[in-house]
């Protein structure tokens, strides 16, 4: 029975079915597994996966196997089976036993296609691959049979192992499954079992020029490592019916059932691996763990965490119906999750210098400044204060109209306190030929650290950095990648690409000590929520990313 809650499968429709199977007996151990095909990264749709089938293994103390769906051949393999392994690890799972491949069965499965035509179930077909489609019919027009249907089972025997000795070309013939060519699931219509492809593969070399389709090698497989729950999504709901009319008929006594879920779709982006390939392939973006990315990579380097992503394959749950879901639903996880646990600092993304007229040219004040507003547990640095400072030229206004009574920042001749400090006046300004401001000189009201000046109200506080002391940094910000909320639909998705889904900015951080340990990541006060680029670590003009701004600005909007 079900012992420790794992949240990510609770109460959903496929843990009450595993209950009912153990409460009935059907099963004692509950076995998934995750199969990726390794033609891409893992992207946030996986990662729903990835949660579901290993969550329910550790909340049932099972098993979740790991195996790489490589039966095609055509796509190259190496480099994304050890992204995904580092990408299941991060997430903070452990498959069971070795890493399993469905190419390890290829001869089992060889058999087990020897047995179907030993029954008079499989045939070899010489129809060409239009021909098969032509033949397969529609929704509406039932299919008919191929003329090689009719083959006795000797002849198709002789057959196939020629298609396996390499005595066919590609495409010029093909093992097929004798089902129903009228069957209402068109999956159901004689689905071929076995291709001919002449290429290396990067396990079997060029021992095999036959490779097993994916309906007949999944099942088998699932089968072979004793998985008890196979779970996958909604494309393959008529797929079940191959899945277990295989297993019947190659005699599984005991199969693994297959149940579906709907696939994540995530609003702006896409979640599938060949699109997300393209947009790698035409420099769209900047490789597969780019920021902008749905990838497990792309979020890690923006600085997701696997508790975050988690947290987030729970707050949508499972259910049979496909939706979208809005990518703030993701954003407020990782938000609510840095708004605890991110230190606060300071750092200016858009800098005007400010002198502050009243302080010696060497004056250099250490000030201590708490590192989260309602954790003292978190402690507190110093921060160092001098003549001239950096802030925000978005948090200077030369003159407010009526209009702008609600700025409460900085204003020529008015007051504003900066961020743990002193309360300034901006006394006068000074611009460059093209009526820039490149300097804003301030007085300083010394009798004001930390404390209310007793005889006026000072309305705003604004953040700053010193600009002897601060570390000047490139800051990127990022949007959508997509202009409408399901490129998935249109035609042609490489259409709808966002041209503004990246922004940089270059300012200053508050100390050398943010770009010294680059796991931390940072709330920069008054802007977002930030991580050090991993190659920037230590560097001299540091990358930051912004993971997520403070609030939902998709709510403001
Ligand atoms: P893609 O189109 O991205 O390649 P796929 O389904 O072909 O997706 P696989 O590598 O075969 O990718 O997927 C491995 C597992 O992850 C499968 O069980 C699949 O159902 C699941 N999966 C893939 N995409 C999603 C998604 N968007 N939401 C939930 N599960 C997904
Ligand atoms: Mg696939």
């Amino acid at each position: 029975m079900r012992e420790n809650k794992n949240k990510e499968c609770a109460k959903n429709f496929i843990y009450q079915i595993i209950e009912n199977d153990l409460v009935s007996g059907k099963c004692t151990l509950v076995r998934t597994r995750f199969p990726p095909e390794p033609n891409g990264y893992l992207h946030i749709g996986h990662a729903k996966s990835i949660c579901l089938n290993f969550g329910l293994a550790q909340d049932y103390k099972g098993y979740c196997n790991l195996r790489f769906d490589d039966t095609n051949p055509t796509n190259k393999h190496a480099k994304y089976i050890e992204a995904i392994k580092k990408d299941i690890n991060w997430l903070g799972f452990q498959w069971n036993g070795t890493v399993r491949y469905s190419s390890d069965y290829t001869e089992i499965l060889y058999l087990y296609a020897i047995k179907l035509i030993k029954k008079g179930l499989a045939y070899v077909d010489e129809l060409s691959k239009a021909q098969i489609r032509e033949y397969r019919g529609t929704l509406k027009d039932p299919g008919k049979n191929s003329p090689y249907r009719s083959r006795s089972i000797q002849e198709n025997l002789f057959l196939f192992n020629k298609m396996k000795n390499g005595m066919f070309s590609e495409g010029a013939a093909c093992l097929r499954a004798k089902i129903n060519m009228s069957s209402s699931f068109i999956v159901m219509r004689d689905p071929v079992l076995y291709r001919i492809k002449f290429i290396q593969h990067h396990k079997t070399g060029t021992k095999w020029c036959i490779y097993p389709t994916y309906d007949f090698t999944h099942c088998i497989s699932d089968s072979l490592e004793g998985i008890t729950h196979s779970l996958c999504t909604l494309e393959f709901q008529d797929n079940r019916q191959l899945y277990n009319w295989i297993l019947k008929n190659i005699d599984i006594s005991v199969p693994p059932r297959q149940y579906e879920f709907a696939r994540l779709n995530l609003k702006y982006t896409v979640t599938s691996k060949r699109c997300l390939k393209l947009l790698v392939e035409k420099k769209i973006v900047d490789g597969w763990d780019d920021p902008r990315m749905p990838t497990i990579a792309g979020l890690r380097r923006r600085g997701y965490t696997a508790s975050s992503i988690r947290e987030f394959c729970h707050r949508i749950g499972l259910t049979k119906q496909n939706n979208q879901i809005e990518i703030s639903t993701l954003e407020s996880c990782i938000r609510d999750e840095l708004n605890e646990l991110a230190p606060r600092v300071m750092a200016v993304i858009n800098p005007v210098k400010i002198i502050i007229n009243n302080l010696p040219k060497d004056y250099n004040e250490k000030l201590s400044m708490p590192n989260h507003p309602y954790k003292s547990e978190m402690g507190t640095r110093n921060v160092m204060f001098t003549r001239e400072i950096l802030i925000e030229k978005s948090d200077f206004r030369e003159n407010i109209t009526n209009n702008d009574q609600h700025y409460k920042r900085l204003v020529l001749g008015g007051e504003v306190r900066l961020r743990n400090s002193y309360v300034i006046k901006a006394e006068h300004i000074e611009k460059n030929i093209q009526g820039e401001i490149i300097v804003i000189y301030c007085t300083c009201d010394l009798k004001t650290l930390n404390k209310h000046p007793d005889d006026r109200k000072i309305r705003g506080v604004i953040h700053w950095v010193s600009a002897i002391y601060g570390i000047s940094a490139e800051f990127r910000f990022y949007d959508n990648l997509f202009l409408v909320p399901n490129p998935s639909n249109c035609k042609n998705f490489l259409e709808n690409i966002n041209p503004n889904s990246l922004t940089v900015t270059h300012g200053f951080v508050e100390s050398q000590n943010i770009i010294n340990n680059a796991n931390i990541s940072y709330q920069f006060e008054r802007i977002g929520y930030f991580r050090i680029d991993n190659s920037c670590f230590q560097s001299t003009h540091p990358i930051f990313h912004q993971i997520v701004s403070l609030r939902n600005i998709s709510n403001l909007k």
